[in-house]
């Protein structure tokens, strides 16, 4: 199965393809992650990429195409593919095409999460993650059961994304607006497309998309 999880900075993509990746097998397609990646290996993408991402704004569409073709061959034809934060514009929805084909793959599912913008900022601006482990964390909503230490691998080390300021995120925002809604349009036409509200309960959102996948 190949599915995208489509929605704003901080509408819990992230979170339901983790939750996905354990309960499913299935293999997340994070280019934001990718990005992050390149940038902290100081590779030439990623020194493309950082001060753009730092802005908020778009990564150039051949290079998150790219990302997206190479970690598909990597990753075999057996899993299902979660794309998380890709395609973010009309150019890589159409490459997205491309590439499933050349890979023998098809579209199931696209999975919209649908979220209050102001509600976003707050959700964005207080989340952090072990530095260790990866495990996610927010200010206001879910901070470690004993300060200072990860519930999951007992780190003392946390981090921030740096474009996680409330500037930058407005900006992520505008671009979501201006660039990747309107590819919903896109999948709506070929019946692909199921609204979930991502304000609700993360237990409950992931409830949601569970009944579309399996229905
Ligand atoms: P994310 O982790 O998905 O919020 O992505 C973080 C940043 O990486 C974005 O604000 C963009 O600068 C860049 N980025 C991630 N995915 C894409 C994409 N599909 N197209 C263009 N830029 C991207």
């Amino acid at each position: 199965m190949n599915i995208i999880l489509l929605g704003p900075p901080g509408a819990g993509k992230g979170t339901q393809a983790d939750r996905l990746v354990s309960e499913r097998g299935m293999v997340q397609l994070s280019t934001g992650d990718m990005l992050r990646a390149a940038v902290k290996a100081g590779t030439p993408v990623g020194l493309k990429a950082k001060a753009v991402m730092d802005a908020g704004e778009l990564v150039s569409d051949e290079i998150v195409s790219a990302l997206i073709g190479d970690k598909l061959t990597e990753m075999g034809p057996d899993k299902g593919a979660i794309f998380d934060g890709y395609p973010r514009t009309a150019a890589q929805a159409e490459s997205l095409d491309a590439i499933l084909e050349a890979h023998g793959r098809r579209l199931d599912h696209v999975v919209e999460l649908a979220v209050d913008e102001d509600a976003l900022v707050e959700r964005i601006t207080g989340r952090f993650t072990c530095a260790v482990c990866g495990a996610g964390y927010h200010d206001k909503f879910k901070l470690p059961k004993v300060e200072g230490t990860c519930d999951v691998c007992g780190s003392h080390d946390f981090k921030r994304r740096p474009d996680d300021n409330e500037e930058t995120v407005r900006t992520r925002m505008a671009e979501y607006r201006a660039k990747t809604a309107p590819i919903l349009p896109i999948y709506e036409a070929r019946g692909l497309v199921s609204r979930v509200d991502g304000m609700a309960p993360i237990g409950e959102v992931g409830a949601a998309i569970d009944a579309i996948l399996d229905g």
